[in-house]
């Protein structure tokens, strides 16, 4: 089965070419919402599942075979957890010397507390690790990790990781209803990531076949709470449209409507989204639509939102 994948669109990266290290479900963790199923048995073992050559011959192939501009960046990514393959670090600097395309690594970054994995890390563009809780029980919950991996471990891991690495590190958090879309479970959250610093936070929903079927996407008031209470921390990449590219409209005030009738926007976000006009400008059209009843202003957990006219939120 070939390792390298794609170019395949995603949100965070745009056209992405996918390398896979490790067998299907090799993780360390057994994550609720995974949508390769659950991790039985749990894997936290670093070895050298593939062989490295073969792997960057691969790469090399997928490289030749793509026109300049079709891919975006080269994402360690795949079937389980990508720290576990032992020569990480090796394939990535060896990639940077195959291309000048940036390369991410996704992970849980469950071993990033082990000096070795931050200095192997440290040699990506990108590192995406998770963080789903911000206390040890309901990480247990969601993650049921390895038993050593304990959430100190993540924490301490991460916070460190931030100290030393100088690419782009993007936290993503997978809300799952009823268990960290809460505001108890959000501000936990939140505090981690204030003591990691994370450079962005990227929000994930559950929408496809979680491992447990009960593991479900929270309804619009959870994620509202979730981009108002993270969004205090660093700047949220919600679920919907990844980061907002509002060039192609003309007007203002379309550009405004198109966004906040398919999902309600953080007042900030929504400026940041539309440099293209000043903030001058941004408010009178906000207030032209409100005299227009075409959207409102809703004040949710500190934040403000806005939303189509028509939607509710109690
Ligand atoms: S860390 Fe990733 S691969 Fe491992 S169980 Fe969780 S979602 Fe699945």
């Amino acid at each position: 089965m070939s390792l390298v994948f794609g170019p395949i669109p995603s949100r965070r990266l745009g056209q992405s070419l996918g390398i896979d290290l490790v067998p299907l479900k090799t993780c360390n963790w057994n994550c609720v919402y995974c949508q390769l199923g659950r991790s039985t048995p749990l894997v936290n073992e670093r070895r050298n599942y593939y062989v490295p050559e073969a792997i960057l011959a691969e790469v090399q192939a997928a490289l030749a075979a793509h026109r300049p501009g079709d891919i975006d960046w080269i994402t360690f990514v795949g079937s389980g957890e990508p720290t576990l393959h032992a020569s990480l670090g090796l394939l990535i600097r060896q990639v940077k010397t195959l291309t000048d395309l940036p390369v991410a690594v996704i992970t849980n970054g469950s071993l990033l507390y082990l000096p070795e994995v931050r200095r192997e890390l440290s040699a990506a563009d990108a590192v995406l690790p998770t963080l789903d809780a911000g206390n040890a029980q309901l990480y247990r919950k969601i993650n049921r990790p390895w038993p050593e991996l304990t959430f100190e471990r993540l924490l301490d891991g991460l916070a460190v990781f931030r100290q030393v690495y100088h690419g782009k590190l993007w936290i993503e958090v997978m809300l799952v209803k009823d268990l960290n879309d809460t505001e108890y479970a959000l501000r936990g959250i939140a505090a981690a990531l204030q003591r990691i610093d994370p450079d962005q936070v990227h929000i994930n929903l559950p929408i496809r076949p979680p491992a447990e079927p009960w593991a479900l996407p929270p309804d619009e008031t959870g994620l509202m709470r979730a981009i108002a209470i993270l969004g205090d921390i660093a700047q949220v990449v919600h679920p919907a449209r990844g980061i907002f590219d509002l060039s192609g409209h003309n007007t203002l005030v379309d550009a405004i409507v198109s966004i906040i009738t398919r999902h309600p926007m953080r007042e900030d976000e929504l400026v940041r989204a539309l440099e293209r006009w000043t903030p001058g400008q941004v408010e009178e059209a906000l207030q032209a639509l409100i005299a227009s009843g075409l959207a409102q202003r809703v004040e949710r957990h500190g934040a403000r939102f806005w939303s189509a006219a028509v939607s509710h939120h109690p």
